[in-house]
């Protein structure tokens, strides 16, 4: 089935054979692959199959490793998708606004046109519409649940129900579904033929300096998502230091978060230039102001600096607020209310 979604090229590519592909037996003396022979740590190719940073993920995560696909960030994914999916300058990929820009620059990158669904006033979406936009030449959707910037997620069923009724492929991406109550799509890509979720270590895991993400899907489209990327895409200091990192449980840093968030977004309204905090399952709160550059620029003269969203389309009047800790937040609180 994933055979006629995928481009031609990449279907019939034969993928780098790396020399840790060809030898990946005990320690020996290693002539193989042209690296140093001295050892400062580092001198060594890294594992281009990530066995052991894949095993930990995939336990955490409760994905079957044949399932996974890690990548540099979620950011690799996402532009592996239109690599294997869609045809330069011929096909197209419908996407949600306001959501991630990545979506849409990568899609410019690669040629590819994209069709905007607005989402509706309230940021829930409308699978009509949505569906609506579609011609025979999308081969790729983008949803973003919890959506970035709004912060909603969309409920589990109506994804669900895209998936069933799109032909081509469905992202969700997940990046911040650590944050939410609403649950995640993952146990689904790994049954659906059409499904990839994306998840990453950057948000709730704090390993945004990293640059690890992660696609979960059918073992098919891992497999040829694994033959284009780079081989050794994850370096080894960024495998170490996660696995080092994973061994810590993040429960109490993601309860800190949301209850920061109710907190945040219980004191925002009392502010007579607040007009509207939009609901969160994410780690940020999309909060509609009266004037939104010159609060962001008093802001940014405190020294708080939040993103302003107030020229993307369906964003007017909204800045982006990333919960931070609670001291931070008791300044960002405190700030607001001397002004
Ligand atoms: N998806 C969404 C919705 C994001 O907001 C971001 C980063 N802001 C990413 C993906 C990229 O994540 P990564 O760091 O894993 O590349």
């Amino acid at each position: 089935m994933i055979r006629n979604l995928l481009r031609p090229n990449i279907a019939a590519l034969t993928p780098y054979s790396t020399a840790r592909d060809e030898y990946s037996g005990p320690i020996g003396i290693f002539l193989d692959a042209n690296e140093s022979p001295y050892d400062n740590g580092v001198n060594r190719y890294p594992d281009p199959h990530q066995a052991r940073l894949k095993a930990v993920v995939s336990r955490l995560k409760g994905v079957p490793q044949r399932n996974l696909f890690l990548g540099n960030g979620s950011d690799e994914a996402i532009d592996l998708v239109y690599r294997l999916f869609c045809e330069p300058g011929r096909d197209n990929a419908v996407m949600i606004v306001p959501s991630y820009g990545m979506y849409g620059v990568a899609a410019a990158i690669n040629d590819i046109a994209v069709r905007p669904v607005r989402l509706e006033a309230d940021y829930s979406l409308d699978t009509d519409k949505l569906l609506s936009a579609t011609d025979r030449r999308t081969k790729v959707m983008f949803l973003c649940s919890p959506n970035n910037p709004s912060g909603n997620a969309f409920p589990k069923s109506q994804l669900l129900d895209i998936v069933d009724v799109f032909p081509g492929i469905v992202v969700v991406d997940e990046a911040y579904v650590d944050f939410s109550d609403k649950g995640s799509l993952a146990a689904d890509a790994c049954r659906r033929d059409n499904l990839i979720v994306l998840q990453t270590l950057s948000k709730a895991r704090a390993m945004a300096g990293l640059r690890i993400g992660m696609a979960v899907a059918n073992e098919e489209i891992i497999r040829y998502m694994s033959r284009v990327k780079y081989p050794y895409n994850l370096s080894t200091a960024a495998m170490e230091k996660a696995l080092e990192l994973l061994r810590q449980p993040i429960s109490d840093e993601v309860a800190t978060i949301r209850s920061e968030r109710a907190r945040l977004a219980a004191a925002l309204p009392a502010f007579p230039f607040v007009k509207t905090v939009y609901p969160s399952d994410a780690n940020f709160l999309l909060v509609q102001v009266e004037d939104a550059d010159g609060l962001y620029e008093t802001l940014l003269q405190k020294g708080i600096i939040v993103r302003n969203r107030s020229r993307v389309p369906g964003c007017e009047g909204c800045l982006r607020l990333t919960v931070g800790l609670p001291r931070e937040n008791d300044t960002l609180l405190q700030t607001l209310q001397a002004l």
